[in-house]
């Protein structure tokens, strides 16, 4: 932290100076943080006062609103009645019902849910089972197969399958090799998974993508055309088809799944962020039978040895269940007119030379920045902060300026966000 001077800052603040560590922080030189102190809708209301428009719906994960009441009120049910209980003697009510509620809205021909603790363990899940699924069967198929500028959480099989970044660098020796597909916003990566199949045919176990939309990589939107085209090669050659939906699940791109925009269904798909609409860590990584029964056998070796402490954790599910129910047409709604009002104001602010590649799907809008290039362009924190100094919060991807409000935000809320947006590209 650059001021460490404890003596203006609230006991709260004090002790998170002294004894917190931040992700994604650098606390030589990141200000300290604000103390948020209660939320409500698409507000963060801080310690001093302020209420702040929650413009990333902190970090993706917030869905319908902040302390949505139905939300609250089943966790606050659960929490009463049955906290947490191992999942493998036990089974109970709420993650029962969530996995069959999940299976009548996730893309055809899934049927089984595997529940853990976030995205980037719902992705190691996915990689395992993948791998696993050819294992099992006797194939030693060992490669995966992966986009350029991928992001799929910060575990080390995550990683692997993550691009090769700032975020990876320390730990590149670490990582797993990785066939890497050309970025499908700049290049082919549907020749080139082509190519990799002609080259690797017997030896490719999977493919994970981010369906239409590279989130942490750039908000680097692309045609549904591709995914289609790489789900369909994928399914002819018995290679696992991986949708990482973290980011895009649960109407963030529009339709419920981005998958639907393609109209195909994958053979796992990861799930977090939003499936409790963003109010407890919960991930689910939804398989097909067939991988489902590649795993039952009498040899115990067969088994999916994998899993966390809170798996399927009780409060979470029940989050999770009350969450869904929200997902009605009036949340589609909310999206659509979100939509609408991206598409405008990102029209009018592309009229700003230093905005370019305007990109809109769903609920997400983005642009680049001509002032910087990359994760660290200083650009990005420039903007981050004259943002919150107008009471909203926007978090850059370096050069990359994206809006990604919760679904309750209004006209007038979104208003305020592209004004500041206008204001900032205007000084140009
Ligand atoms: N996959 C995608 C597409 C993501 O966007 C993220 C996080 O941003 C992850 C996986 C990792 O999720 P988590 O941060 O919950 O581990």
């Amino acid at each position: 932290m650059t001021d460490t001077s404890t003596s203006s800052m609230t006991d709260v603040v004090a002790a998170d100076v002294r004894a917190v560590w931040h992700p994604y922080t650098q606390h030589a030189i990141m200000p300290t943080p604000l103390e948020v102190v209660r939320a409500e809708g698409a507000y963060l209301h801080t310690h001093d006062g302020r209420r702040i428009f929650d413009g990333i719906s902190s970090w993706w994960v917030t869905t319908h609103g902040h302390c949505h009441p139905t939300i609250a009120a089943a966790i606050a049910q659960q929490a009463a009645t049955l906290d947490q209980a191992i999942f493998t003697t036990f089974t109970h009510e709420p993650a029962a019902r969530l996995a069959d509620e999940l299976l009548a809205v996730v893309p055809d021909g899934l049927s089984r849910v595997f529940f853990s603790d976030d995205g980037s363990t719902a992705v190691e899940a996915a990689v395992k089972m993948a791998l696993q699924y050819h294992a099992n069967r006797g194939f030693a198929r060992r490669t995966i197969v992966a986009l350029e500028n991928a992001y799929h959480g910060d575990t080390f099989g995550a990683m692997s399958v993550s691009a090769r970044s700032v975020f990876t660098d320390p730990f590149a020796s670490y990582l797993f090799h990785v066939i890497r597909l050309p970025d499908p916003m700049d290049g082919d990566p549907v020749t080139a998974f082509d190519e990799a199949i002609a080259n690797h045919r017997d030896d490719i176990a999977a493919i994970i993508i981010e369906p239409m939309v590279l989130g942490s990589g750039g908000m680097r939107m692309y045609d549904a055309s591709i995914v289609h085209a790489l789900r369909t090669r994928a399914a002819a050659q018995d290679i696992v088809f991986i949708a990482d939906e973290v980011l895009t699940g649960f109407g963030r791109t529009g339709p419920m799944f981005a998958c639907g925009h393609a109209g195909v269904s994958p053979d796992i798909l990861c799930l977090s962020k939003g499936i409790t609409g963003g109010f407890l860590p919960l991930g689910a990584t939804v398989a097909t039978d067939v991988i489902f029964r590649s795993f039952l056998s009498d040899d115990r070796r067969r088994t999916l040895f994998h899993g966390h402490s809170y798996t399927a954790n009780p409060i979470a599910c029940a989050a999770a269940r009350a969450s869904l129910r929200l997902m009605n047409a009036e949340s589609q709604a909310q999206r659509d007119r979100i939509h609408a009002i991206h598409t405008a104001r990102m029209a009018t602010l592309a009229c700003n030379r230093v905005v370019q590649r305007p990109r809109v799907l769903g609920t997400i809008a983005a642009f680049d920045l001509s002032l910087g290039d990359g994760y660290l362009s200083p650009v990005g924190p420039e903007l981050a902060a004259f943002a919150l100094a107008q009471d909203v919060l926007i978090r850059p991807l370096g050069n990359v300026v994206y809006v990604l409000p919760p679904y309750c935000s209004t006209a007038d809320d979104l208003d305020h966000v592209y004004s500041v947006l206008d204001q900032f590209v205007s000084r140009f």
